[in-house]
């Protein structure tokens, strides 16, 4: 009996549905970023699984310390909490390093010296349309001697995947089917940084995370990232893409829609409770001038059922 039913549950695995919120400390949270990671860790608490917190903070020329300290204050402020310690990327550069060995050793890199400008410029060359952002593959097809003039140009290469314009299917909990074209993109930046594509995968390979919930804007680099798990054989987390919050112009919230930030709204006289209140009022848990706890709001929090509102501002933004 014991037996039959150690077998069961070998057959019927329990989803991994660990959550994580992975902010980049290059400025003050937002309220969309907040609902973003509202949305995160009540994906994660409804359904009984740890939340991580993970900080984003390779791009040094953008990171100050101090942003990381107001963004896990704010999360906390709204009542979010998170399991183990907060991982930060700046500190896990081994791990980085070992997954472009792996893929050197595969075959799977190579070194890009084009600037921006060249890439621009040959994306909208006449053989046919690419989608934005997607790089044609130009320093995959130098010939030795471009390749030495380039070397000994002394200018540092960027490092590539070679992704063959690989084809990706996926579904998205909330954008159903998905499919798109994998460029061969950058998984290290010519100043020696790690790319976010990189550390990204790695990491949610590492942490073992199970679902990423996160801003409809990373959307489309999900192909990537999930062409980049497989060649690294990890295992691949499912998506929930949330809708972004906008200003009342339509536009992507900035601070030139007014009052965006914790900071900004309690300067105005709302509590931490008002705004989180906002925040579910958003996404229809909370009714309009009701307070839910954060609790009520994960014994409200449906994950099967939660339909995202379309992008659009929050009341009084
Ligand atoms: N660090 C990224 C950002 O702040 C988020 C990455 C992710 O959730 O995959 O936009």
């Amino acid at each position: 009996m014991a037996r039959r039913l150690r077998r069961g549950l070998r057959l019927s695995p329990t989803p991994n549905r660990t959550g994580r919120f992975a902010p980049s400390p290059t400025g003050t949270l937002h309220l969309g970023n907040l609902r973003t990671a509202l949305l995160a860790w009540l994906y994660a608490r409804a359904q009984g699984a740890p939340f991580l917190l993970r900080v984003e903070d390779l791009d040094t020329g953008r990171v100050r310390p101090h942003f990381e300290t107001e963004q896990l204050a704010d999360l906390a402020a709204i009542g979010l909490d998170w399991d183990g310690p907060v991982v930060r990327q700046s500190e896990r550069l081994e791990l980085f390093g070992a997954a472009l060995e792996q893929l050197a050793a595969d075959g799977a890199l190579y070194p890009c010296w084009c600037t921006r400008a060249e890439i621009r410029e040959a994306a909208s060359a006449p053989h046919g349309p690419l989608p934005e952002g997607h790089y044609p593959g130009t320093c995959r097809r130098l010939t030795t001697a471009q390749r030495a003039e380039r070397e000994a140009s002394g200018r540092p290469p960027a490092l590539r995947v070679d992704a063959r314009d690989a084809l990706i299917t996926f579904v998205d909990r909330l954008h159903g089917p998905q499919q798109g074209v994998v460029d061969d993109f950058v998984v290290r930046r010519n100043d020696g940084a790690f790319a976010y594509n990189l550390a990204v995968v790695v990491d949610d390979g590492a942490q073992a995370v199970g679902e990423v919930v996160r801003g409809d804007d990373l959307l489309d680099s999900t192909p990537r990232q999930l062409w980049l798990a497989a060649r690294l054989e990890l295992t691949a987390p499912s998506f929930a893409h949330v809708p972004l919050v906008l200003g009342h112009d339509g536009a992507r919230l900035a601070k030139r829609h007014g009052a965006v930030t914790l900071a900004d709204r309690i300067d105005q006289g709302e509590s931490a409770a008002d705004v989180r209140a906002h925040l579910a009022a958003s996404i229809g848990l909370a009714a309009p001038g009701e307070r839910p706890s954060p609790a009520e709001l994960v014994a409200r929090f449906d994950a099967d059922r939660f339909a995202a509102p379309p992008s659009g501002p929050l009341p009084g933004v």
